[in-house]
């Protein structure tokens, strides 16, 4: 499996305004430790690539390995978001 290049597009549309989303290098700024590559982590770099629309969204962490290599949409109850992981293929529930 293979990251995405910068420029590729998401598989859905931002869950927040319905735009769509490519893959955006340093596009979200790194908030726990834990998120990103070793590679990333060792050379102490605070940003991380992910998915971005045009409005400025991007794609949501994935909670079991910190990737942003994701998809995501709202429940209908519009209080959770669905992440689906394209790099460790887990399928999350996370609040809003
Ligand atoms: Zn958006
Ligand atoms: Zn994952």
């Amino acid at each position: 499996m293979s990251m995405p290049q910068p420029g590729d597009p998401a598989s859905r549309r931002c869950p927040q305004c319905g735009q769509s989303m490519y893959w955006t290098e340093r596009a979200v700024l790194r908030a726990e430790p834990f998120a990103g590559t070793l590679a990333d982590i060792e050379s102490g770099a605070p940003y991380l690539d992910a998915y971005r629309c045009a409005n400025g969204h991007t794609s949501r962490e994935c909670p079991l390995c910190g990737s942003y290599d994701t998809t995501a949409w709202i429940d209908e109850a519009e209080s959770y978001y669905h992440v689906i992981c394209d790099a460790c293929g887990n399928d999350s529930v996370v609040p809003r």
